[in-house]
């Protein structure tokens, strides 16, 4: 299998060296040149580990069965995982259900992708015979940060550096951030948000000189934003799983579409499961559920994407986001691998920050993505009704997924929502709405929840306020590239 670029401005690459370089260097992202098909198939007895080989191996073609399997038990296992099935599917009424995609070391769906891209990153190195030391440049919204600061902490050969929007991330995120261990981690705050942060890092990406220099000194660039097909594709496995779990159950026949709705924040999750229908498994129509930052569904609308417009900070923070990357993908794929349209249409966002897509595309895609953005009250409406009604809580951003579905389900089919986080990652929200009001304190609204809820406390957040802070600092945007050059000690300073 061989990557190409949505931009047409690289050579087919393989797996491997996609994964190495993480974003096409002269702008653009890698994706499969042609899609593999994979029917679901008949079994109550599939692992999620049996099922993240038959599509990892579709897809990395490269690696062997023995590297796979190694990778994906390494990164799915009991002291990763809370849970042996990796994910949960839990019925919320009839016809629905959610799946509970944070059940890894830091509380966020994230962790499904981030736990196993390490160890692909590690094989890829080896057989690329690339001895540089990877430097991995992270932009967080919250959760990607400390997801990949797990996964990636101690690796041998790697370096990791994550930059987030200093007032942008809740306090649990914050301090799951700054205490992180391991000798190769490096936390920083940047005075923005999180699209200062995202184009920050894709500018030290493009930045050849600075390639070039840290080349010289033994290092390069690497990224584990969803840009990188390495972070993607383990993402497709859950899509799959929740259906195979489905068919065990007897929720499906075979064959029967279901709907998925999908918090949506850089367009990475939801990207997976396109694949995955892409692929062959029977989805009828996704949910693209978005918060108060409604570029995505004003663009599914309209068929603009403008970013010049007030960016709002929410109480779904990874889900704030006003420059949707792995959009480029989907509009690549459903223009039939139109690169130059993508070319045109990604030049014009960088010169006038908007881009027009042309009715019939538009169209196209309202055949399979409903969008769907929800309000502040809203979530914490839903938030509240859902655990009266269900006795079931949810995060911010499930909410978003959860109110999303509400108005645009049908009811006609069954019905999956992507649970993104776990709700003790963001306790004082989920107070507010299950409560009205909520303490002061992060921590005292963790032990409120716990008390109302009877679940318990995910490890994640269990025991974090005790952790010293290890990482304190804190940076003005345009300081992104000397900060990374004064942690690599290759400062220009003499
Ligand atoms: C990252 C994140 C999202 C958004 O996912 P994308 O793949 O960026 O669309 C939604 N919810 C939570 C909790 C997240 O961490």
């Amino acid at each position: 299998m061989r990557y190409i670029s949505t931009r047409d401005n690289i050579a087919p690459l393989s797996a491997a060296e996609a994964i190495n370089l993480g974003m096409v260097p002269a702008g653009g992202l890698f994706v499969p040149e042609s899609i593999p098909h994979i029917a679901p198939w008949d079994s109550s007895q599939t692992t999620y580990h049996e099922t993240a080989r038959r599509i990892l191996a579709s897809l990395l073609t490269e690696f062997s069965d023995t590297e796979l399997t190694t990778c994906i038990d390494k990164a799915y296992n009991h002291t990763t995982f809370d849970i042996a099935s990796v994910v949960d599917l839990v019925p919320l009424g009839s016809s629905r259900f959610v799946m509970e995609l944070w059940h890894g070391p830091t509380a966020a769906f994230k962790d499904v992708a981030l736990q196993i891209m390490p160890s692909f990153m590690g094989l890829v190195k080896k057989k690329l015979e690339e001895r540089s030391h990877t430097v991995i440049l992270v932009a967080t919204s919250g959760d990607t940060g400390k997801a990949a600061l797990e996964g990636f902490r101690d690796r041998e050969g790697i370096s990791i550096v994550v930059f987030y929007p200093a007032d942008g991330v809740s306090k649990v995120q914050e301090l799951q951030m700054t205490t992180t261990g391991g000798a190769n981690t490096h936390v920083v705050a940047v005075k923005g948000n999180f699209d200062d942060c995202q184009t920050g890092v894709k500018a030290l990406f493009g930045d050849s000189a600075l390639s070039k220099r840290i080349r010289a000194k033994g290092f390069a660039f690497s990224s584990a934003n969803s840009i990188n097909w390495g972070r993607l594709c383990p993402q497709i496995v859950y899509y799959y799983h929740a259906y195979q779990r489905l068919l065990a159950e007897g929720k499906v026949r075979s064959g029967d579409p279901v709907d998925f709705c999908v918090p949506t924040g850089n367009f990475g999750n939801i990207l997976a499961g396109y694949y995955a229908r892409r692929m062959g498994l029977p989805v009828r129509k996704f949910i693209c559920a978005s918060n108060r930052n409604r570029i995505l569904t004003d663009f599914f609308a309209e068929g603009t994407y403008d970013r010049n417009r007030e960016f709002h900070r929410t109480i779904s923070p990874a889900m704030d986001i006003l420059i949707s990357s792995n959009l480029e993908r989907f509009l690549f794929e459903v223009t039939g691998h139109d690169a130059d349209r993508v070319r045109q249409w990604y030049g014009a966002l960088a010169e006038t920050g908007k881009f027009t897509i042309e009715p019939d595309i538009r169209d196209k895609i309202n055949e399979i993505v409903d969008a769907v953005w929800v309000d502040e009250s809203q979530v914490l409406t839903t938030i509240g009704t859902t655990f009266r009604q269900n006795g079931y809580v949810v995060d911010p951003h499930t909410a978003v997924g959860v109110a999303a579905a509400h108005a645009a389900s049908d009811g006609d089919v069954p019905l999956v929502i992507d649970s993104t986080a776990s709700p003790y990652k963001f306790s004082g929200s989920v107070l507010q709405g299950i409560e009205g009001t909520t303490p002061s304190d992060e921590f005292a609204c963790v032990e409120r929840l716990q008390e109302l809820s009877g679940t318990e406390v995910h490890r994640a957040v269990k025991g974090l306020r005790e952790r010293p802070v290890r990482h304190r600092r804190c940076i003005e945007p345009h300081q992104m590239r000397q900060t990374v050059e004064a942690i690599l000690g290759i400062d220009e300073i003499p």
